[in-house]
């Protein structure tokens, strides 16, 4: 068997596009310009680059971008008072705190301080406690997650009734993309670090969503025949022959996997452009709630 592979690069640019177009509908229909906040404490240069491509995203889509920094020393007052302000602010729909914060600060109470209304990734505790409760639904998901369950869909996994296996507990991936699947009504495994067997487990999974931050941990012989692979995994790998020293791969073992499964995400042009095109799609729907 050789596995389809989930375009979520092509997945996501339709997003996007869909994002403009909505964008355009709504100015149309008399809303106003959907505007999202960015904001970077500290000087990590990944999260400069991650709000970069952001920001140059909402540009594309037609949504206005407001960029916010506070230096790495920047006090929990400071930090809660700026989204104080952006939680007033008519013209942002959407709060962008990217994470990681730095140390020292309370990130829990950050993220708590963004209106509900407002958090566009999905982190805030009652959104995020909305996931997690039967009957309730959250205004906004975390935009990694979602993009994992829209490239099942698109694959056409049958989710419901299905064995998931999420291996990876993070806050902003593994869990919530564990509560979607539940949601979604399939029969989930949480695994992590202290699993018993982890090939075992996963061997058992018609869905396997990799969360680790382990290159190519997950090998072939654990993957079931026909089951559907997302590989959000992003890690670095030492490659002399690449002109920047470096390949991306993903937590999966790509090759291996391809001989076994029905559908895999390969690393990059998997899940990593869904996080954006979800985050656009989140603000867009965060200004279309303004309309009377
Ligand atoms: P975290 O480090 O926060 O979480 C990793 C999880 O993997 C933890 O739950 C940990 O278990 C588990 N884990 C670690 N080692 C093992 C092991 N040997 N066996 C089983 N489980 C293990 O990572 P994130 O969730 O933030 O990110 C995971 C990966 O996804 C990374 O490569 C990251 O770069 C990538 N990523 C990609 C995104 C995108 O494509 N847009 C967005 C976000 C992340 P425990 O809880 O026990 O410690």
């Amino acid at each position: 068997m050789t596995a389809k592979i989930i375009d979520g690069k092509a997945i996501a640019a339709e997003m996007r596009e869909d994002v403009a177009k909505g964008v355009k509908e709504l100015i149309a229909a008399g809303g106003t310009q959907p505007g999202l906040a960015t904001v970077l404490v500290g000087g990590n240069p990944a999260s400069h680059t991650y709000v970069r491509m952001k920001r140059k995203a909402c540009a594309k889509a037609g949504i206005e971008s407001f960029h916010h920094e506070l230096p790495d020393d920047a006090s929990q007052e400071e930090v809660e008072k700026l989204i104080q302000t952006l939680n007033a602010d008519s013209k942002v729909h959407g709060i962008l705190v990217q994470l990681p914060l730095p140390a020292g600060l309370d990130e829990e109470q950050i993220l708590r301080s963004i209106s509900i209304e407002k958090d566009v990734d999905g982190f805030h505790p009652v959104n995020i406690g909305r996931l997690a409760q039967k009957g309730r639904e959250p205004l906004f998901v975390p935009c990694t997650p979602a993009g994992c369950m829209i490239l099942l869909e698109k694959a056409g996994a049958q989710i419901e009734g299905a064995n998931a296996v999420v291996v990876g507990r993070s806050n902003i991936v593994g869990m919530p993309a564990a509560l979607l699947l539940v949601k979604a009504n399939a029969t989930t495994t949480i695994c992590h670090s202290r699993t018993k067997d982890l090939p075992a487990v996963c061997r058992e999974a018609d869905i396997l969503i990799a969360a680790i931050g382990r290159a190519e941990m997950i090998r072939g012989d654990w993957i079931k025949p026909g089951a559907y692979v997302i590989d959000v995994g992003m890690n670095r790998v030492d490659d002399p022959s690449r002109e920047r020293g470096y390949r991306l791969t993903g937590d999966v073992a790509y090759d291996e996997a391809m001989e076994v499964a029905a559908a895999i995400t390969p690393v990059p042009g998997g899940v990593g452009p869904m996080t954006i095109a979800g985050l656009l799609a989140n603000t867009l729907r965060s200004a279309q709630r303004t309309l009377p």
